[in-house]
């Protein structure tokens, strides 16, 4: 549970939250590795998610998961991508948050990963919160706090020192 001055401060608008999904890299399921790497690779981001045909999150796919699949045993081989599609080597398991204000498991989520997905509660991809737009907004909080809100130092507790 966040404290709610903090919750209060971090979801004062800053910019947007979310990343709606219409600017949003994305690949689609059924495309082949090659496509994706292009995009990968042109786009620069390292994971971008994957839709099907009617906007479904099926999938998260990163260019490791794309350059693994080039390597033969003794040489690169561009030419595999052509045989796989990207759901044959996408990530499917992972998080995502239907409400994109539940802050304490947003928070928890981007520990591990620099972005979380959020989705409908019929999977339809909605868009993406990042890593940077939450630390913004951590920073925002550690400078201002003192202006928004009057805090005192609570007794310490002797048996814990
Ligand atoms: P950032 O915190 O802005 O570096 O973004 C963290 C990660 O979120 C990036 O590495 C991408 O995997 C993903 N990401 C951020 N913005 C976009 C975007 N417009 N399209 C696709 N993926 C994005």
């Amino acid at each position: 549970m966040i404290d709610q001055p903090i919750q209060t401060m971090l979801m004062q608008a800053h910019g947007q939250w979310i990343i709606l999904a219409n600017i949003v890299a994305n690949v689609m399921v059924n495309n082949d590795c090659y496509h994706a790497f292009l995009v990968l690779t042109k786009i620069g981001y390292s994971k971008i998610p994957v839709l099907d045909k009617d906007q479904h999150l099926c999938g998260l796919l990163s260019l490791s998961m794309i350059t693994e699949r080039m390597l033969d045993t003794d040489h690169i081989a561009p030419e595999n991508l052509r045989r796989m599609k990207v759901k044959d080597v996408m990530q499917t398991d992972f998080r995502v948050v239907e409400d994109p204000d539940d802050l304490d498991e947003v928070m928890h989520l981007l520990v591990d990963d620099s972005f979380v997905p959020v989705v409908s509660d019929e999977r339809t991809f909605t868009g993406i919160i990042t890593r940077r737009e939450l630390l913004k907004r951590v920073n925002y909080l550690a400078h201002n706090f003192d202006d928004c809100f009057e805090t005192t130092k609570r007794p310490q507790d002797s048996s814990s020192q």
